[in-house]
């Protein structure tokens, strides 16, 4: 779990540092809280994909309210 972390937060950095120009369209907070470890809402990476910060999970968007773990 804790490389999964690793990997979204270097993935993460490389988007914000590589994509200034339009960085409200790499990530942006939702109002979802994990569904996994409930403690932090997703952010959103993509128009279906979302990860938790906190766990690092990664999600697929479902619905508006909803996703699963991908
Ligand atoms: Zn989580």
């Amino acid at each position: 779990m804790g490389r999964m972390k690793d990997l979204y937060i270097q993935k993460l950095n490389e988007s914000l540092s590589s994509n200034l120009d339009n960085i409200e369209n790499v990530t942006s907070p939702t109002d979802i809280l994990c569904p996994n470890c409930l403690k932090d809402n997703l952010v959103q990476y993509s128009s279906v994909d979302l990860a938790c910060v906190k766990c690092g999970y990664d999600f697929i968007k479902v619905d508006e309210n909803t996703v699963r773990i991908k």
